[in-house]
């Protein structure tokens, strides 16, 4: 499942530097999260480095893009292969 930002974003710029996929950019309002790049950190890190870093935890699973362990993976394997 990617990750989405929620309007709790404070617009802080923790996040953005700290994801290995650059799925986070500033968006018009608040941050967001490009659900085509963000594989949950699968294939990078143990746990989502956006969720462990942001200070307000608006960072929850986008319930409009559930993917498996499995599709993360795939999904992972494609960025690095470009
Ligand atoms: S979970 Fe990982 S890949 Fe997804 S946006 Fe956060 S830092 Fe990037
Ligand atoms: S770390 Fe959290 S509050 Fe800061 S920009 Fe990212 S999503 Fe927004």
């Amino acid at each position: 499942m990617a990750l989405m930002i929620t309007d709790e974003c404070i617009n802080c710029d923790v996040c953005e530097p700290e994801c290995p996929n650059e799925a986070i950019s500033p968006g018009e309002e608040i941050y967001e999260i490009d659900p085509g790049k963000c594989t949950e950190c699968v294939g990078h890190y143990d746990t989502p480095q956006c969720v462990e870093v942001c200070p307000v935890d608006c960072i929850p699973k986008d319930p409009d893009h559930v993917e498996s362990e499995d599709q993360l993976m795939q999904k992972y394997q494609k960025l690095v292969q470009g």
